[in-house]
């Protein structure tokens, strides 16, 4: 039987290079820190769980899926604040120039480093005599913006910047995607992609990069209704939750939690148990995983409640998923910064007669001043309440361009009005995944010896190879009818390795290494019954089975291992 056992880091890499998962990437030119490549089974394997994740948001959950362009302009990220705000501290240090995150240094020193100001950063490491490991002393603490800056086009060129995150693709296609969900809420939309953030000094594997892999989902809902139909399904069932008013570890069930104030409503419950589910379905263990709530000093200003999924690994417990309640911020920005209306339409069950201050547009004010223009201009103010003036202005769009009209070209008016509804800014609950630290725990927890070998018990939803196929001898026609078998087997879509080399241990032992579930193998007695062995990797347990049986077999076992 498979032991499972805790791995070093440096045990887990080394076997993710030598068996193709993860290399480390330009290694021929000495590499750079933050940057590996997926090899042919690391590959795969992420493939995989991202193919189950879209199975529960898009099949599962009823999520769209976009694929958004990976490079931004500036006013995209102007409005989303990562411009401004998103940075992390750092030093140098004056002797070698290698720099550090200044909250990293400060770990020990404070109970929760990384919310402290520059100058309390600072004061903390002076104070502690913090110096280099090479004993050099480190120049002032420094914000370090994390995105990488580029230029889009020649010359000149527009200031463009890589996606730190691919969120913000879902909320400038707001527009597109609330139309393409029928303009009603609450509707969602996934990306799976690329984020790049040019972390200072990383130094952790594939938990730290500088170019990695995201699964993100965007729910748009009703800010006054965060109920969700499926909830009462799976409001009992448990899981680890470290709220932030104690800090201490309690098994909970969802519904519970909800109820006494825990976490902030049934939608993001409910997000948090698909995110407990979907990670066990891949192979979280269970007994490594719990959801921490942020701390108040944590939370973004603009987040109602966020919770981490931490699954822990040889680099402790480790934030693997964020499920945020973002509030009406991301939609809100885009909209003060672009002008549009990213709002949804919420139609009441019978019209109201409602009072409000409405914007009458001063037509000869307007009329002389943008001429053809100003049917357009007074459409648009029409449109408008007194909520839109701003520091006494009004802002329209004339030929694309955002211009401000003083009170010379408005009046305001209360009217009286029957409604069928109201604009609302949709609120957003963010499940944000790192897709290469969900890859990553899920190896270290498939991590298993028996006799001296490793085994990887990689759920066979996500292994990269299904089955192997061996031959007992590539003689006496075997190898024929286990080449048949393979190629059976992968013309369902089941990834195999034919191998007929080597003593047959020799060859279960390679696909134990890379957490393959099942390996066939034809012998003297196949060509005389017609049956096969099959041998379990968790249990090393050998059954025979009719050779014509075995794609329906293993089909079989598959489906089990989905979520859903
Ligand atoms: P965040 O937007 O910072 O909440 O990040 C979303 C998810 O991306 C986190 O839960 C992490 O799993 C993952 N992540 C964030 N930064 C990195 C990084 N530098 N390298 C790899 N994964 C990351």
């Amino acid at each position: 039987m498979n032991q499972m056992k805790e791995v070093s880091s440096g045990e887990m890499l080394s076997l993710c290079k030598r068996r193709g998962f993860i290399y480390p990437a330009y290694e021929i030119y000495g590499g750079i820190a933050g940057l590996y490549d997926y090899g042919p089974l690391g590959t795969a394997l992420k493939g995989n769980i991202a193919d189950l994740w879209r199975r529960t948001y898009v099949l599962q959950e009823g999520f769209v899926e976009i694929d958004g362009d990976t490079i931004g302009p500036e006013a995209v990220f102007k409005a989303s604040g990562h411009v401004d705000n998103f940075a992390d501290l750092s030093v140098t240090c004056k002797a070698c120039g290698e720099s550090f995150r200044a909250d990293h240094l400060a770990k020990g020193l404070h109970p929760n480093p990384d919310s402290l100001s520059i100058e309390e950063l600072q004061g903390l490491l002076r104070a502690n005599g913090v110096r280099c490991p090479c004993g050099g002393e480190f120049a002032d603490v420094e914000e370090f913006n994390l995105m990488f800056k580029t230029k889009i086009g020649p010359g000149a060129g527009r200031t463009g910047y890589l996606r730190p995150e691919t969120a913000q693709s879902i909320f400038v296609n707001y527009i597109n995607l609330y139309r393409h969900c029928r303009e009603r809420l609450p509707f969602g939309c996934i990306q799976v992609g690329r984020g790049y953030r040019n972390e200072i000094s990383p130094r952790q594997g594939v938990i730290r990069l500088r170019e990695f892999n995201m699964m993100e989902a965007e729910l748009f809902v009703d800010p006054e209704d965060k109920s969700w139909p499926r909830y009462g399904r799976i409001k009992d069932r448990k899981v680890r939750l470290v709220p932030n008013t104690d800090g201490v570890e309690v098994e909970m069930g969802i519904g519970e939690a909800v109820d006494r104030g825990i976490i902030g409503n049934e939608t993001l419950a409910y997000f948090i148990w698909v995110t407990y589910d979907f990670l066990t379905a891949v192979g979280i263990d269970p007994a490594r995983l719990r959801f921490r709530q942020h701390l108040k000093a944590e939370m973004a200003h603009y987040a109602s409640d966020c919770w981490d999924a931490e699954a822990l690994i040889s680099f402790g417990w480790t934030e693997i998923v964020g499920i945020a309640d973002r509030g009406c911020w991301d939609l809100s920005q885009h909209m003060r910064f672009s002008k549009a209306d990213l709002t949804a339409f919420k139609r009441f069950d019978e019209p109201k007669e409602v009072e409000r201050d409405a914007i009458r547009p001063k037509f000869g004010a307007i009329g002389p001043r943008f001429k053809g223009a100003a049917g357009d201009i007074k459409r648009q103010m029409e449109a408008m309440d007194a909520s839109a003036i701003h520091d006494g202005l009004v802002t329209v769009i004339v030929d694309g361009t955002p211009v401000d009209l003083d009170a010379d070209h408005y009046d305001v008016v209360r009217v009286r009005e029957k409604v069928n509804g109201v604009r609302v800014v949709p609120h957003v609950i963010e499940p944000s995944h790192g897709l290469d630290r969900i890859l990553y725990s899920c190896l270290e927890h498939a991590y298993a010896e028996r006799d001296g070998y490793v085994t990887l018990r990689l759920r066979p939803a996500v292994a990269p190879i299904k089955v192997g196929v061996f031959p007992l001898m590539a003689k006496d026609g075997m190898e024929e009818v286990a080449k048949a078998l393979d190629l059976a087997l992968r013309e369902e879509g089941i990834a195999t390795y034919y191998d007929d080399s080597g003593s047959i241990g020799r060859r279960y032992a390679r696909m134990d290494e890379v957490g393959t579930p099942w390996c066939v193998t034809v012998d003297y007695d196949t060509l005389e019954k017609g049956d096969v062995t099959i041998r379990d990797r968790d249990t090393a347990e050998q059954a025979r089975v009719p050779a014509d049986d075995v794609v329906a077999w293993v089909k079989d076992r598959l489906k089990h291992g989905l979520v859903c």
